[in-house]
């Protein structure tokens, strides 16, 4: 039997068939969740590698699971796929010059806290204390340092991939069809990351953080444009508007921050640069006759914004988080229809996010034992990503499609766009083992469960 073949691969400890199994029905995103017929955790690569080679020789459909932090439900078992949890692959396999090489279910934090005391990973999404560097790859990350740094994909320099045919390959970056790319942002579809090598970053001489305070979220907007048009690219650009504060303040998180609408900036670079760009970014809040904190203890704040996800659940058991992203001059435009999409639909959205590159996190609170509530979150998000891809935006700026954006897909592609992506990836997995019915799929899956249909067929 494929189960008994498991276990004498990773050890019985490492094979769940028994109730533990609901721990990785579901992810992040947590409005649905499925059953995986198993979960199996290898311990090391070349289990890894056992694990996979017997799940294709059975033709068995699975799912790479890293620290199931998915926003957008890329790693639900929605049709009782095996789960292959990666998170005991954490291996740091060493450091060369401004690189590093890590396995895949290292948490993002431990990169930097395992680099030279001078230099740091870059891309940090809010979760970076538990999500992994292979989940970080597979839906192409970002974090508060994006708009300075670039997302995960500009940190990627190699990677080690088991691909569904069994072979281990590795990929380099080119300049040509630069294969290391397609892993990237590829969710689990086209092979499994067994190894990355990351770019590092030295760590900047000086670091100023900046809060500015508006009595308007639309003026906090206008702000962020004003910033780049001084010139100055803050290292970080984030929003909180007054929800999400007033939700924080109310957490653990909360830092004494005002209760209005933030923007927290922060500079790096040398001290005649960050001292430069400081005096413009504080202009740039008078004139709007906004307010400023300039904290040197500014830990607090960072956490906060950090914290803002799970503050949510001081107010609500359960909460969309949307993710599309606008061009950043129609900033002001957005959040104003976001109010009023609120509004109409009667669901509460706090707005917090990173505002430096248009990237919106409405969030969405919603009571999961009532399904009408969970439908009007759904049909308002719905509206709000099919607002900003007529503005010309992105329904996915930084989650991924997972389970949730499926349908945006053939509103923001177009047909060529789809036919390419899908021959890609049956090229690499023609079986359509990896990771079924989830991100890039031509011919959608006939879903069951009915917030699924929801989320897919709803116009
Ligand atoms: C509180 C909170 C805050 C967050 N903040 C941010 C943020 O600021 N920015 C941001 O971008 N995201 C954020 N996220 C979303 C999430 O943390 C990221 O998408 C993260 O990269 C997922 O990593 P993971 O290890 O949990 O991956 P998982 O959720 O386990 O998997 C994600 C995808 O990666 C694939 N995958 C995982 N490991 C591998 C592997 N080794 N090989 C191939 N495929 C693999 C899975 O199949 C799946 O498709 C946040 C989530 C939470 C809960």
């Amino acid at each position: 039997m494929m189960e008994d073949e498991l276990r004498k691969i990773v050890g019985d400890r490492w094979v769940i068939t028994d109730n533990e199994k609901i721990l990785y029905s579901f992810d992040g995103f947590t409005a649905v969740s499925g059953n995986p017929s198993m979960v199996v955790l290898p311990g090391n690569e070349e289990e890894a590698i056992e694990v996979f080679r017997l799940l294709i020789s059975k033709e068995r459909k699975f799912i790479v699971r890293g620290s199931g932090t998915s926003l957008s439900g890329a790693t639900i078992p929605l049709n009782g796929e095996v789960v292959i949890s990666m998170s005991r692959l954490n291996k740091v396999y060493g450091i060369q010059g401004l690189e590093i090489e890590v396995g895949p279910g290292i948490a993002n934090i431990m990169v930097t806290r395992n680099s030279p005391q001078d230099l740091f990973y870059a891309p940090d999404p809010s979760s970076y204390i538990v999500s992994s560097i292979g989940g970080n790859i597979s839906h192409d990350s970002g974090g508060i340092h994006v708009i300075k740094y670039g997302p995960t994909f500009n940190s990627v320099v190699s990677v080690k991939v088991i691909l569904p045919n069994g072979k281990v390959e590795y990929f380099n970056s080119s300049p040509f069809f630069n294969p290391t790319s397609i892993f990237i942002g590829a969710e689990g579809t086209l092979g499994a990351v067994l190894r990355a090598r990351l770019k590092l970053f030295p760590k900047p001489k000086a670091r100023k953080t900046i809060i500015g305070i508006f009595s308007t979220v639309e003026d906090a907007s206008e702000a962020v444009i004003n910033i780049f048009k001084s010139g100055v690219i803050p290292s970080a650009l984030e929003m909180m508007d007054k929800y999400s504060v007033e939700v924080v303040e109310k957490s653990k998180y909360k830092a004494g921050l005002p209760i209005s609408n933030v923007l927290l900036i922060e500079l790096d670079g040398n001290e005649d640069d960050v001292k430069e760009e400081y005096e413009k970014i504080i202009s740039v809040i008078k004139n709007l006759e906004g307010e400023y904190m300039t904290p040197e203890d500014d830990g607090k704040y960072w956490n906060a914004r950090k914290g803002a996800f799970p503050a949510m659940g001081v107010i609500s058991p359960a909460y969309l988080t949307l993710d599309c992203n606008v061009p950043r001059k129609d900033l002001p435009e957005i959040m104003n229809k976001v109010g009023k999409i609120s509004k109409e639909k009667g669901v509460m959205i706090a707005n917090v996010f990173h505002a430096g590159d248009g990237n919106l996190h409405p969030l969405i609170p919603y009571d999961p034992e009532d399904k009408d509530s969970l439908r009007r979150a759904i049909q308002a998000g719905s509206e709000i990503t099919e607002l900003a891809i007529l503005m010309g935006g992105v329904p996915s700026g930084e989650h991924g499609i997972g389970t949730e954006k499926v349908k945006f897909l053939e509103k923001y592609y177009s047909e060529t766009d789809m036919e390419v992506m899908d021959r890609l990836r049956k090229t690499f997995d023609p079986k359509g083992l990896l990771n079924p019915c989830k991100s890039i799929i031509k011919n959608k899956c006939a879903p069951e469960n009915q917030v699924v249909k929801w989320l897919w067929e709803w116009d």
